[in-house]
């Protein structure tokens, strides 16, 4: 298979692996949780459906942009290492999904840093319950801000279209497993957390304490908070992964999608 059959398979088929990834997890993580699904899990997934329509929505009217700003900015521009220089694919593979995974973890890091960012990013960790419907709880100003800085990475690395393909796949993946109520087993998961983002580490992320979920700030790989020392492989002492969302929401009603989609300008 050649570059371009290749790419033109994912292009065709992305939507029905991130479909089936989605359709597994769920089905893995109501049949062994990390922790039980209570009352409140029916309103909770009717928010976390909706946040998943707006921000399909957005991506529909902000997508096609997205893709024409890229173009501009490679093709008039003429900048992007990539467009210059000929490496091998799987070499664009590596140091695309690496940087795109740091620009990742440095965005979410200043989410947590800046006050004004994080009323913005607190519509994803305000929820007190955690399971793979997390993975679309996200306010839709982050995804726009996300948007403009993934335009400027790709546009610098002037990254071909197979690694950003590659990138999506692994990036969507990852987003859902870390999400999910799945618990590996002990062994994998030390293993696994040693080069990957895993549901316990994100679980921690989750968690009420500051302390403890302004840790574990990567997406993909685990490498960025080991270096930046950020990684955190245990809950702090009196904390559990059960102890998930933030201190000041603690009622149902607190994080509607209405509400939500207001803390961004509340005091
Ligand atoms: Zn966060």
């Amino acid at each position: 298979m050649t570059e371009v059959n290749i790419t033109e398979w994912l292009q065709h088929n992305a939507t029905f692996v991130v479909l089936s990834t989605f359709l597994v997890l769920a089905v893995l993580e109501s049949l062994n949780p990390a922790s039980k699904f209570d009352h409140f899990t029916r309103t909770r997934w009717a928010n976390n459906i909706l946040f998943y329509i707006i921000i399909f929505a957005l991506n529909k009217f902000t997508g096609p942009i997205t893709a024409l700003l890229t173009a501009y900015a490679a093709e008039q521009l003429n900048i992007g290492l990539f467009n210059h220089y000929s490496f091998p694919i799987l070499f664009a593979i590596a140091i695309g999904v690496l940087t795109i995974d740091l620009m990742h973890y440095a965005t979410h890091r200043m989410y947590h840093h800046y006050d004004s960012l994080w009323k913005m990013h607190k519509v994803h960790h305000c929820d007190f319950d955690l399971d793979i419907t997390n993975a679309w709880r996200f306010h839709p100003f982050e995804i726009i801000l996300n948007s403009i800085f993934f335009i400027a990475v790709i546009s610098l690395l002037g990254l071909p279209p197979i690694v950003l393909l590659i990138n999506y796949l692994f990036v969507a993946f990852m987003n859902y497993i870390e999400h999910s109520r799945i618990t590996l087993p002990k062994f994998l998961e030390n293993k696994t957390r040693w080069i990957l983002i895993t549901p316990t580490l994100h679980r921690i992320h989750h968690t009420v304490p500051r302390e403890d979920h302004d840790n574990n700030y990567g997406t993909i790989f685990s490498i960025w908070d080991r270096l930046l020392g950020t990684l955190r492989i245990e809950p702090s002492p009196g904390n559990s992964i059960e102890n998930l969302g933030l201190k000041e929401y603690r009622n149902i009603k607190a994080i509607s999608v209405w509400r939500s989609l207001w803390m961004p300008f509340a005091k």
